[in-house]
């Protein structure tokens, strides 16, 4: 599928893209069918959540955002403190009536179902929604499968052969669909990878929509940073982890200037900017998919890095910095995966890492050659990163993993820019050798909380 940047980056909800935003876009989406279905009055709904949305849903809020979504709210849409309210009443009256359908029963204790058998087969993180008449017959049902990424497809749309790259592309100017076609087209006209990114959004909105809407989403990442940086006390869940990014922003703050200061503090304003973001997404906040919730610290973290911290910098570079990682992650969504269910955490940190490198690497001047190396570089060393959330939360280690993703991706511009491009393995290898390591790595390590660090807890 040929990705929009505006698919990569999208303005949502915390904490997770795959357990929260798809849930709540599937919920929606079912409200959807429901109402289009002419005899599907309903009487009652049921939802079952599988695979990695039963073992982890609950630390990543998927049934709050489940029950988001059939209250109608989407993730772009969302009044954090109305939406409160009406979860509230939704248990008092355990009755749900959504615009254009009339009230049917609902309650979430009973009707909302963590079912920690086999996974569905179509995808780790699978839902099944069903309507029911008053006879308890079902009236309506679909699968939905959360990707990653906040997207959601039906088993059939799952299942149905995908349209071939070609077709799907006509009218694009510049239809990549791997690393090597993108180098050779940026060769063959001479645009860099941004600008052949941003004729490929022109086909379908306008130049100005496009500059819009790029203006949106890092004003959003943005905000979220600075909320991030503003707020102290403890995220929500069993773990009771302290925020800390406004403390070590406050020392940094403090220690300007000071000559005491050491060349690596450089990483530690990195950090505080990705931890800020992923804060902000622990306690389900607003945030930019990056290109999932989870990793969603890594691409903020290193444009405010090339603002704040760059000689030179140029504000207006931004909007070249995301198409040039929304097009990197297009390329790895496309050849592999971006979700933590399906490759492991490499899908998510290391694609963003991927991503922020080559947005780097762009606004610093590099060739379309030096920016796919800086990609590659940090993606390869990504490769095998498993997904083990304690206690199903996106806090440990996903905070701190956003915040060294944020070092990795700086480091690999910086080394990128140090050669001419050429490299010994390529990018699309690069993203072979994960979609591999993926495929083959157990599902205890793929977003269920069922090894490595969530099964080696410290004794307190
Ligand atoms: S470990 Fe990585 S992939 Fe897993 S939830 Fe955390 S950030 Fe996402």
């Amino acid at each position: 599928m040929f990705l929009s940047v505006f698919d990569v980056f999208k303005i949502g909800i915390g904490p997770s893209s795959s357990h929260t935003m798809g849930p709540m876009s599937a919920a929606v989406r079912f409200l959807d069918m429901l109402r289009a279905s002419a005899d599907a009055a309903p009487a009652a709904l049921r939802v079952r959540l599988h695979g990695s949305l039963a073992f982890t849903g609950k630390g990543h809020a998927t049934d709050r955002a489940v029950l988001l979504g059939l209250l109608d709210y989407r993730p772009d849409n969302l009044d954090v403190d109305e939406a409160e309210e009406r979860i509230a009443e939704l248990w008092r009256t355990r009755r749900l009536h959504p615009a254009g359908l009339p009230a049917f029963d609902f309650d979430p204790e009973a009707d909302l179902v963590f079912d920690f058998g086999p996974p569905l087969p179509g995808h780790a993180n699978g839902l099944v929604f069903q309507a029911l008449d008053r006879a308890g017959k079902v009236v309506l049902s679909e699968i939905f499968y959360s990707i990653g990424g906040g997207f959601v497809v039906t088993a059939a749309e799952r299942e149905a052969p995908a349209a071939a790259f070609e077709t799907e592309c006509v009218g694009w100017p510049y239809p990549f669909h791997n690393a090597a076609a993108m180098l050779r087209m940026a060769r063959e006209s001479g645009a860099s990878i941004a600008e052949m990114k941003r004729a490929n959004e022109i086909v379908v909105r306008s130049a100005a929509e496009v500059d819009e809407k790029l203006g949106a989403v890092w004003a959003a990442m943005n905000g979220c940073i600075e909320r991030g940086l503003s707020l102290d006390g403890q995220l929500p869940g069993s773990l009771k982890v302290k925020r800390r990014a406004k403390a070590i922003h406050q020392q940094l703050l403090r220690e300007r200037g000071a000559n005491s200061s050491l060349p690596h503090v450089a990483s530690d304003w990195l950090a505080i900017y990705a931890m800020a973001v992923n804060e902000e997404n622990a306690a389900g906040g607003r945030v930019v998919t990056a290109p999932t919730n989870g990793a969603a610290g890594v691409v903020p973290a290193v444009i405010r890095y090339y603002l704040d911290h760059c000689a030179g910098a140029e504000p207006a570079k931004v909007a070249d910095f995301l198409l040039t990682a929304a097009a990197i992650g297009g390329l790895i969504k496309h050849n592999a995966s971006i979700s933590g269910a399906e490759a492991g955490c490499q899908g998510e940190v290391g694609s963003a890492a991927a991503m922020a490198a080559a947005g780097l690497c762009a606004v610093l001047g590099g060739t379309p050659e030096q920016v796919e190396n800086a990609a590659e570089i940090a993606l390869e060393h990504h490769l095998g990163m498993t997904c083990d959330p304690v206690a199903g939360l996106v806090q440990v280690p996903c905070i701190e993993r956003n915040a060294i993703g944020a070092t990795k991706a700086v480091a690999a511009a910086s080394l990128a820019l140090r050669g001419d491009g050429q490299h010994f393995m390529p990018l699309d290898n690069c993203i072979q050798a994960m979609r591999q390591t993926g495929e083959e790595m157990s599902t205890k390590f793929k977003e269920t909380s069922l090894g490595g660090l969530a099964v080696n807890l410290p004794e307190c």
